[in-house]
């Protein structure tokens, strides 16, 4: 079952410019970079890593708390 409704997933897609979650998701499924963001609370930072790079610290607050918009959506 994907997640795709995580404010997270939402706040990135958004990010990204789209307006549909899964549009977002369609377009990098396949892409060798996918756009992260930062799962802190208080930190909405978003940066692109590579799909088999599942935890990747945040260059704005430091913390090891990037995820991947396909993590997060749970279809990897
Ligand atoms: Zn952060």
């Amino acid at each position: 079952m994907f997640n795709l409704s995580h404010p997270k997933l939402v706040a990135l897609a958004e990010t990204e410019g789209y307006s549909q979650v899964e549009d977002f998701l369609e377009d990098y499924a396949l892409d060798s970079v996918v756009p992260a963001i930062c799962m802190a609370p208080d930190c909405d930072h978003t940066a692109d890593l590579e799909p088999d790079q599942r935890a990747g610290f945040c260059e704005a607050c430091g913390r090891p708390s990037m995820k991947l918009g396909l993590v997060i959506a749970g279809m990897i």
